[in-house]
């Protein structure tokens, strides 16, 4: 398997909560490399075009406004099989159905305050990379 760049949010609810670097942690443990990152505060506006393919969703205004509600950090992960690597480390949308010793089991709060997004596919990975990242931010 190829190296693969992937997209990862810290939500507020893990910035908050001061956990970033616990977070962070469990990435680097798991052989990913943190090759981008920002903490950064998303407006209206970037939430809901990052979240748009859910806006028929009856989650989707809870959603934007969770992720407006404090700052995120965005990153770049880079590693073997990084997008499927990542989402195993992530653990379940749901945290109550989560595997122990995922990032979600470990510190989520709720299926909306679940502490981290990850790209689910190569092409949503580069798209997702794009909206926060120019190729001068990424340094691998
Ligand atoms: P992910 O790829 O595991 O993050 O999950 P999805 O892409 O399906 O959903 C995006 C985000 O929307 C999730 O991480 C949750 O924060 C939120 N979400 C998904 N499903 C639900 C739901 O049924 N209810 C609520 N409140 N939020 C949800």
């Amino acid at each position: 398997m190829a190296v693969q760049r992937t997209f990862s949010i810290i939500k507020p609810d893990a910035t908050k909560r001061n956990l970033t670097g616990k977070v962070n942690a469990m990435i680097e443990d798991a052989g990913l490399r943190i090759v981008g990152q920002r903490r950064v505060q998303l407006s209206e506006d970037q939430a809901k075009k990052f979240y748009e393919v859910h806006a028929e969703r009856p989650f989707y205004g809870d959603l934007v406004k969770f992720m407006t509600s404090g700052p995120v950090v965005v990153q770049v992960l880079e590693g073997e099989n990084a997008i499927a690597k990542y989402r195993e480390v992530m653990g379940a949308t749901n945290p109550a159905e989560a595997d122990a010793g995922t990032i979600r089991a470990a510190f989520a709060e709720s299926i909306d305050a679940n502490t981290v997004h990850g790209s689910d596919a190569p092409e949503t990975a580069a798209e997702e990379i794009a909206q926060f990242f120019t190729d001068a931010d990424i340094v691998g």
